[in-house]
Parts: structure tokens; sequence; C-alpha cells
């Protein structure tokens, strides 16, 4: 019985974290200021240069402290505020993106993290057309990046819309987040122009673990012959980056060349670079 009663209490805690997470982010998505989008930089393998950013979620919360952007992510697609948002996480990044362009000798290419439900929503393909008309953005400048899960969650629905983005010019890219492995039959076709990313857990590990070792050099082969790029995420040591590099990896991403940063700190490091 404690054990139950304990179990119980957890549950109950656990609960009452989401309402307050779902408060606040409702108070926050109809005028607070603590949302923030972090951008972490990408670099080409083949010489150093930089290349984009990813956008990543930052939400510290006076009473919830930090909340991680998978716990706000699943509690918004639970409660239905995903919806509004994603649409605030594509137009900040799009915004900030198309700021930023014009200050480097090449353009950067800004890439947005879509969750299931943001895919299924009907009226998504029109927001991000909106989005980048709204904000000047080149539709070639973004890049989605959606899970194995999220494809597979949306195979039909999913299918037409992704197909749609790339007659636009947006670029599609699979993060393989190690919790599967995208399937050949939901990787991006032609006219798609796409990305697999190595996830982080098969990269920690390099170059000292075989199978790892593997899944490098099949995900390469297997990107390579459909003609896509690949990046390898989470790179945080320099023989990790080494070992990428060799294996013919097209962007990298990671701890070693830089942690995420707020837009300011990534216009500077443009300037730097
Ligand atoms: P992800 O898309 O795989 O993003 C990469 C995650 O790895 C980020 O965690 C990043 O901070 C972290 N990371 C990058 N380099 C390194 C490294 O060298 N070492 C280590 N240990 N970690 C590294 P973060 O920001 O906590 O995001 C977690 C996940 O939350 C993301 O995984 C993505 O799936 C999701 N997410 C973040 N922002 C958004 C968003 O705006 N919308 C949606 N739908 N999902 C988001
Ligand atoms: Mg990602």
């Amino acid at each position: 019985p404690a054990l139950a009663a304990a179990s119980l209490h957890l549950r109950n805690q656990a609960m009452l974290r989401r309402q307050a997470i779902e408060q606040a982010l409702r108070a926050e998505l109809e005028g607070g200021h603590c949302l923030a989008l972090h951008y972490q930089p990408l670099f080409s393998a083949r010489d150093n240069a930089l290349v984009g950013a990813e956008a990543l979620l930052r939400w510290t919360h006076a009473e919830l402290g930090y909340v991680s952007p998978l716990e706000a992510i699943s509690v918004a697609e639970d409660c239905g505020l995903i919806v509004p948002l994603g649409y605030w996480v594509l137009r900040t990044a799009c915004r900030d993106a198309s700021r930023w362009q014009g200050r480097h000798a090449h353009p950067l290419r800004v890439a947005v993290n879509i969750s299931a439900r943001q895919l299924g929503d009907p009226q998504f393909l029109e927001q991000v057309m909106d989005i980048l008309r709204a904000e000047k953005l080149p539709a070639d400048l973004l890049e989605i990046e959606l899970t194995e899960t999220v494809l597979m969650e949306n195979m039909e629905a999913g299918a037409y819309t992704l197909h749609r983005l790339s007659q636009l010019g947006i670029h599609l890219a699979i993060d393989a987040s190690g919790t599967g492995y995208p399937s050949p039959a939901c990787l991006p076709q032609p006219p798609h122009l796409g990305r697999l990313k190595i996830a982080r857990c098969f990269v920690r590990v390099l170059p000292a673990q075989e199978h790892s070792r593997k899944i490098v050099s099949a995900t390469l082969a297997l990107a390579h012959g459909l003609g896509l790029e690949v990046t390898a995420e989470g790179v945080e040591t320099l023989e990790q980056a080494e070992y990428l590099v060799e294996q013919g990896c097209d962007v990298l991403q990671g701890y070693a060349f830089a942690r995420p940063m707020p837009v300011q700190q990534f216009v500077e490091l443009q300037a730097s670079h």
C-alpha cells in the first residue's frame, strides 16, 4: 500500500506539473516574453564554413524554472497548444533568418523542428507559405526537421504536405532521433530536397563502437545513394568530428563547434566566421 500511495503521489505531481505548464504556456502565447529560440550553428564538413543553424525552443519560467523543449512540446501536443506554439516557433525562426541574411558571404539556412500534430494540421501548409511571404524569407533557406515518428504517424496526410513543401523549395530533414530508424518508404524522394540526421546516441560512441560505425556508414551510403545530405548531430569531440569528415558526412553540429545560442550571439558569430 505504501508503494501504491507513493506511485499515486508521483502521478499526481506529474499531472499537476503538466497542468501548470499548460497554463503558463497559454499565458506565454497570449503575450509573454519568456519563450525564446536559440540557434545552434551548422558547419560544412568539407571546408568548415558556417552553413546555417537549427532553431531550438528555450523556455525558463519564473515559477516552473527551465522547461525543456521536449516537455513543453509534449504538453502542447496534448492540450492543443501545439498549433499556436508551432506557429510562433516557425514565425520567429523565419523572421530571425530573414534578418541575418546579407550579413554573411553566402545565405544561411534555418532548420526548424516540426511535431506530429503540426504536420497533421490542415492549416500547416498555408501557415508556412504565409510566414515565408510575411518575413520575406526565400523558401530554400528554410529546412523543416521531422522525426521518423512524426513521419510514421502522418504517412498519408503528411505525404501530401511534404510533397507540397518540397515543391515550394523548402528542404526536408529526417531527424533520426534514435527511437527508431526511418524506413526507406518514408525517406524524402525527388523532388524532395532532403537530408538525414545521424542522432547523438550514435555519434556519442564514435569511433569506438562498431555498431555505430556501421550505422554511420550505412546511413551515408543510403543517403548519398538517394541524393540526400547527411548531418551528424551531437558532435562533442575532435575525434568524432575527424571520423565523420573522413567518412564523408556533409554537415556537423555539436558542442565541439558551438552550443545553441541567442540570435544576437549567432549574428556575431557570423561576422567573426
Ligand atoms: P533535436 O532536434 O535532435 O535537437 C538537438 C538536441 O541536441 C538539442 O537539444 C541540442 O541542444 C542538443 N545538442 C546539440 N549538440 C549537442 C552536443 O554536442 N551534445 C549534447 N549532449 N547535446 C547536444 P534540446 O534543445 O534540448 O532539444 C531537444 C529536442 O526537442 C530536439 O531534439 C527537438 O526534437 C525538440 N525541439 C526543440 N525545439 C523544438 C521546437 O521548436 N519544436 C519542436 N517540435 N520540437 C523542438
Ligand atoms: Mg532537430
